[in-house]
């Protein structure tokens, strides 16, 4: 085991999910197992310019592994994203004696943790971090199982709503580039259609789908939209349009982002921070760890971003099946 990491820093940036904190307390209560130091770096990279450092010992990620959000703050920075940011960065924490970086996060925290490594020699490893699920190397991302499990709490109070007034409704779930979550939450609640952006998607189709459907006395319907496919307000406007029934939209927006992570989240990140203590101890930097199959998963960080669901088609024609 190599003794050249004696203090390590710890980030969360980008999107905040449920589990960062329970990724922190393992980081730091792991970390300082082995006798090493804990720095928590406060709002990502733009307070690690700042030098907004705060050191940690066992007390300070007490009672958090429930907690929802990251109590380390978390941004997104702009400075940071310049080769000059970058510099600074590594300038900071050669001041701060911080030999190593526990980044948590999604890709492009992921892509600025892997430049810091290969520019600066910086050792870095990415513990990821976002509720998308859209990286490579491992099954499941910190807080993607809560965030999935929060947004089926509210669609099975819609559908409530949808039986009883005989009404379609449009449900907008989070993500941008992403639509696991869509298709994920789709499947669980049962829903008729989803609209995610790896797919294109036939309006007309659907449309006809509902016409179809109530003649033969179908009232109620639930579509899912991922954010980034379409506006849940614009899709409803349509429907009621081309096939005159009514439509209701609902945006569930941020309330999936927070709240007590679910016991998946919380494991998953307290195995991915002791995993990520042991690489640097073993001198391995530039990965990203992740679970695969319930093993200890590790890729270089530079081929974590951006990870493709290839089996979107198929979880679509399921959902179709079973509607
Ligand atoms: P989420 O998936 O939840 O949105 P994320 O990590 O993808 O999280 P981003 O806003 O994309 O969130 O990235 C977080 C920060 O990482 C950025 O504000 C920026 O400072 C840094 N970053 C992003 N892309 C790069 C890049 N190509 N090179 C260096 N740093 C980057």
């Amino acid at each position: 085991m190599s003794n050249k990491i004696k203090k390590i820093g710890i980030l969360t940036s980008g999107g905040d999910g449920p589990g960062m904190n329970a990724a922190i307390r393992s980081v730091a209560r792991y970390g300082l197992h082995f006798g090493l130091e804990i720095a928590g770096i406060m709002r990502g990279y733009q307070g690690l310019l700042e030098d907004d450092i705060v050191p940690m010992n066992h007390r300070s990620v007490s009672n958090i592994i429930n907690r929802g959000g990251t109590i380390l703050k978390t941004a997104r920075s702009k400075d940071f994203s310049t080769d000059e940011g970058k510099k600074k960065a590594a300038e900071v924490l050669h001041r701060n004696q911080i030999d190593a970086l526990v980044v948590v996060g999604g890709d492009g925290s992921y892509r600025g943790a892997s430049r810091l490594y290969e520019l600066h020699g910086v050792p870095t490893i990415g513990l990821p971090g976002t509720i998308d699920n859209d990286l490579n190397g491992t099954d499941q991302t910190i807080g993607c199982s809560t965030a999935i499990n929060t947004a089926l709490e509210s669609i099975d109070k819609i559908r409530d709503t949808a039986q009883s007034m005989e009404r379609i409704f449009v449900v907008e779930v989070m993500g941008n580039k992403s639509g696991y979550i869509a298709m994920e939450v789709a499947l669980a609640a049962g829903a008729e259609d989803v609209i995610i952006p790896e797919r294109p998607f036939d309006y007309e189709a659907m449309h006809d789908e509902a016409r179809e459907g109530n003649k033969k006395g179908k009232v109620s319907w639930i579509i899912i939209v991922a954010e980034g496919a379409g506006k849940a307000q614009t899709i409803a406007e349509n429907i009621t349009k081309a096939v005159g029934l009514e439509t209701r939209y609902v945006v569930l927006g941020h309330v999936q982002r927070g709240g007590t992570p679910s016991g998946q989240d919380r494991i998953l990140s307290t195995r991915l921070g002791a995993a990520a203590v042991d690489l640097l101890l073993n001198g391995v930097y530039g990965k990203a760890v992740g679970v695969l199959q319930d093993k200890i998963n590790v890729v270089d960080l530079k081929d974590a971003s951006r990870r493709i669901h290839e089996d979107m088609d198929r979880r679509y024609q399921l959902l179709k099946i079973l509607t």
